[in-house]
Parts: structure tokens; sequence; C-alpha cells
């Protein structure tokens, strides 16, 4: 009997949070959407995804030793949708109309209208059968905005009414430059950036055209 089905099936009724987790690859950011993100350890700290072996993330991964998790809000799921899809570059325009800012420490990409963000260093890579388990220490963490997370349950994307933008990601305030980052959120943002704002999928995102920004890393 094959029990792949039956795992995959049970598997779906845990719900998860989900994260797209960002790391360097030869000067260019790479991005995948993950669900299997947890947070390990308090002191120290630490925090894991299980990424599938021979995925291009993984790779970049282990060459750069460092990787950024950004906690999607609900009104992101077209983003999660994106960073999981195949077809997507596998360089920076794959960024292109996501609004963007550094991680503190890394300088690992960050969503900005995100919820929260791990910037983390490699602490150990563990063999984790088809998947290779990535535990990172958190060099650096933090909120970047009010709002209802994204989560993943029988296989789909569920709740939280996710077609309500939530304070800091509308057209307004992203124009204003804020891109949804909220001012102590140790991102690296320019203040004075030209903020450009696009609607896709009807949902409103800013790209800052700043160093910040793949735009201006290729
Ligand atoms: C809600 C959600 C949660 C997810 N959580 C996780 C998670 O925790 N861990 C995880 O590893 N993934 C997870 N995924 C899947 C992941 O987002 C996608 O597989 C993504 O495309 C991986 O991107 P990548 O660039 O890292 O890997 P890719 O390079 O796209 O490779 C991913 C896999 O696909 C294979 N592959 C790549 N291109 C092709 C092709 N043209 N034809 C056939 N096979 C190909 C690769 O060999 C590899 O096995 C999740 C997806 C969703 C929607």
């Amino acid at each position: 009997m094959n029990e792949k089905p039956q795992l995959r099936r049970v598997a779906s009724s845990f719900a998860t949070g989900v994260v797209v987790v960002t790391t360097m690859a030869d000067d260019s950011p790479v991005g995948t959407t993950v669900n299997s993100f947890t947070t390990v350890s308090l002191d120290p700290a630490l925090v894991l995804v299980c990424l599938q072996r021979g995925s291009r993330l993984l790779s970049a991964i282990e060459e750069s030793g460092v990787f950024a998790a950004t906690v999607l809000a609900a009104e992101q799921r077209w983003q999660a949708q994106w960073f999981a899809n195949r077809t997507r570059l596998a360089d920076a325009t794959a960024f292109a109309g996501v609004a963007t800012g550094r991680a503190p420490v890394t300088g690992c990409l960050v969503l900005g209208e995100g919820l929260a963000y791990f910037d983390c260093r490699v602490h150990e890579l563990l063999p984790g059968g088809d998947h290779a388990i990535v535990l990172g220490e958190v060099a650096a963490c933090g909120e970047l905005g009010p709002g209802e997370p994204l989560l993943f349950s029988g296989g789909r994307y569920v709740g939280v009414d996710p077609g309500r933008h939530r304070a800091g990601s509308t057209a307004g305030s992203a124009a204003a430059g804020s891109a949804g980052v909220s001012s102590g959120s140790g991102l690296s943002t320019s203040a004075t950036a030209a903020a450009v704002t696009t609607r896709r999928n009807g949902m409103t995102s800013t790209t800052q055209m700043t160093a910040n920004t793949p735009n201006a890393i290729r």
C-alpha cells in the first residue's frame, strides 16, 4: 500500500501558519513558501524549517549559511501561492511587485507586508528523509505590523477574513513609504525611497525602488 497520500491527507489536518523563507544565491534573492516553520528553543534562540532535498532554496541556504523567514498575513495569500509556484523565475524578478526590506543581520529579504520576521544563521543541517531539517539561530527578529495570520489547513488557505486589508497595507499608507513595515521593526528600508504601489489579484503591494529591492540588486 502506498502510504504517501494517506500521510499527506492526515498531516494536512494539522493547521499551520505560512512563512516565506528567503536567502541569497550568487547575490540574487531566492524565496520559497514554507509551512514547516517551528520555533524550537528560546535559549539559545532556535527555529527550524524542513526543506525538500534538491530544492533551490535548500541548495542556496547550504551555500549562504543564512536565511530569513517572514510570517505571512492573511492578505498575502497570492504571495504564498507565488513563492510555491515552480514556474516562477529563480532570480530577483520573482520579487517584482512585492514590498521588501533587508533583515538587519543577514541582509536576506523580508516581505514588508508580513506580520513578523526571523533573521537567522544556519545552526545545523540535519537529515530528515526526503527533506533536510534546517535549524537556524535567530540573530534578530521583529514584528512588522498588526493583522491576521495566513493559515494553511486541509491543503488550502483558510480563515481569517483574508480579503480584509489591515492597517499599513493600504495603497495610501504604502505610497507614503511605509510599505507596511512599522517603525522599530529593525528592518533596513529607506524612508526617502520612491514607492510604486501596484494591485495584483486584488491585493495592493508596494515596491520600494531602493537598494533594498531586487530591482536595484540586479
Ligand atoms: C502552504 C505551502 C507550504 C509549503 N511548505 C513547504 C515546506 O515546509 N518545505 C518545502 O520544502 N516545501 C514546501 N512547500 C513547497 C514549496 O513552496 C515549493 O515546492 C517551491 O516551489 C519550492 O521552491 P524552491 O525554489 O525551493 O524549489 P524548486 O527548485 O522549485 O524544487 C522543489 C522540488 O520540485 C522539483 N522540481 C523543480 N522543478 C521541477 C520541474 N520542472 N519538474 C519537476 N520537478 C521539479 C525539485 O527537484 C524539488 O524536488 C510548501 C508549499 C505550500 C503551498
